[in-house]
């Protein structure tokens, strides 16, 4: 079974509004063992909407639109889904009733145009809209050689949509197409440390496509993410599925794993150390403060994150003059700040994060230390990222170092 969703609206292909029906029908539609493969937007067109609802069908068994369904003349679903599929409007008199009365109650009077919203194609079932004035339908498009599609349109305001799935649909859905309930979970492990497609190749043919159960790899600001996707008839029968595909993933990337499920570094650093009974504080001088921020936010009872500084790395300019100067004394190493922070904050850690001066390479270099006054390790490595991410990804290689000393 394969679900499309269409959503429909010239304030959406503008770039005006952006689509949240299809992002939550197709989480319904996932919580029912239902995979939706495809999402098509379009604008209030009549030609384009024939088009797209033509070729839906004969890609997907479960179809579901939303919007288009209003009173006005850009509302034009109703024509769209009658004309791609040679049905006639029908005029549906209880609908009618439910829309006059709709407007009687709201004490306004119903304009000629809304008599177009009790107009259904030919053969519909129609899915009552109890709050609002635009009922949807479902109506079953037969297809030579194989079963039908099922095409239900729904209005794209989101609370009437939702209240409509919860309402009619998902039990229509379940009686007419299987009934069976399926389920399908997800487990996540978030790696740092390795790029995607290295991450890839340490794992034994498990990106594959059409492998149960599947697994997909996605990268966000330097955390390589493995989601595994099984299918099931329960919850416990997909973790059954799942545990045997964690395990080998664990086994092939060891420490490159810091978590699972949505844990972030900060928060898994946080997690170490509180069972260890332990603090960090931190000297920053390259993340304009995101490291602070983050470990502040992961540790809300404020006993692992101890505090520290953030300072703003010196200028190209100001290395130049700080060079030059045989007089200054040597910069503290990364080492020594962390020394430094440690004992200044009355933490157990300290983590110091900062820019090299008297680096030759080309890319600016930072230096990030660690230690708890027996044990102290450093780490370099090149600056280098799009711009966008240079910032948090270097906070997470700072932060992804200190948890390595931590698990150690
Ligand atoms: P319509 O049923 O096309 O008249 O849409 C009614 C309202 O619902 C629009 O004004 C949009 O603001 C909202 N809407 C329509 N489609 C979507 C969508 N896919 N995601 C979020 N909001 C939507
Ligand atoms: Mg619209």
């Amino acid at each position: 079974m394969i679900a499309e969703i269409i959503s429909i609206g010239d304030e959406l292909t503008s770039g005006q509004r952006l689509d949240t029906n299809s992002q939550w029908l197709s989480q319904r539609l996932g919580d029912m063992g239902i995979r939706t493969v495809f999402h098509t937007t379009v604008a209030d067109d009549l030609e384009a909407n024939i088009h797209v609802f033509q070729q839906a069908a004969t890609r997907a068994d479960l179809i579901i639109s939303t919007g288009g369904l209003g009173p006005t003349a850009d509302d034009l679903t109703r024509s769209a889904v009658a004309t791609a599929f040679d049905k006639a409007l029908i005029f549906d008199e209880d609908s009618f009733t439910h829309i006059i009365e709709l407007f009687r109650k709201r004490g306004r009077e119903m304009p000629d145009r809304n008599r177009v919203q009790a107009e259904f194609p030919e053969g519909s079932i129609i899915v009552p809209n109890p709050e609002g004035s635009a009922p949807g339908f479902w109506l079953d498009v037969t297809r030579t050689g194989r079963g039908p599609s099922h095409v239900v349109a729904l209005p794209g305001v989101p609370a009437e949509m939702h209240q409509m799935f919860f309402q009619t649909l998902e039990s229509e859905i379940f009686q007419r197409l299987g009934g069976q309930k399926r389920v399908i979970v997800h487990k996540t492990i978030h790696c740092f440390g390795a790029g995607e497609s290295d991450i890839e190749q340490r794992l034994p043919d498990l990106v594959r496509r059409g492998r149960q159960p599947s697994v997909g790899i996605t990268a966000s600001k330097a955390t390589i993410t493995l989601r595994i996707s099984a299918e099931g008839p329960d919850i416990e029968a997909c973790e059954e599925k799942i545990a045997p595909t964690a395990q080998t993933i664990h086994e092939c990337l060891g420490n490159l794993i810091f978590g699972e499920d949505g844990m972030t570094l900060e928060e898994v650093v946080i997690d170490r150390l509180t069972n260890r009974g332990e603090s960090v504080a931190v000297l920053d001088a390259v993340t304009g403060g995101i490291l602070g921020q983050w470990l502040f936010a992961a540790d809300p009872a404020g006993l692992h994150f101890s505090g520290g500084s953030t300072l703003r790395p010196p200028t190209p300019s100001q290395d130049a003059a700080s060079l030059s100067d045989d007089s200054a004394d040597a910069p503290l190493t990364a080492a020594e700040l962390a020394e430094q922070t440690r004992v200044q904050w009355g933490a157990n850690w300290g983590l110091a994060f900062a820019k090299v001066n008297e680096s030759n390479s080309p890319l600016p270099e930072v230096e990030i230390a660690a230690t708890n006054g027996e044990r102290v390790a450093t780490e370099r490595f090149t600056f280098a990222a799009h711009t966008a991410i240079q910032l948090p990804r270097a906070a997470k290689q700072a932060l992804n170092f200190l948890r390595l000393m931590l698990e150690n």
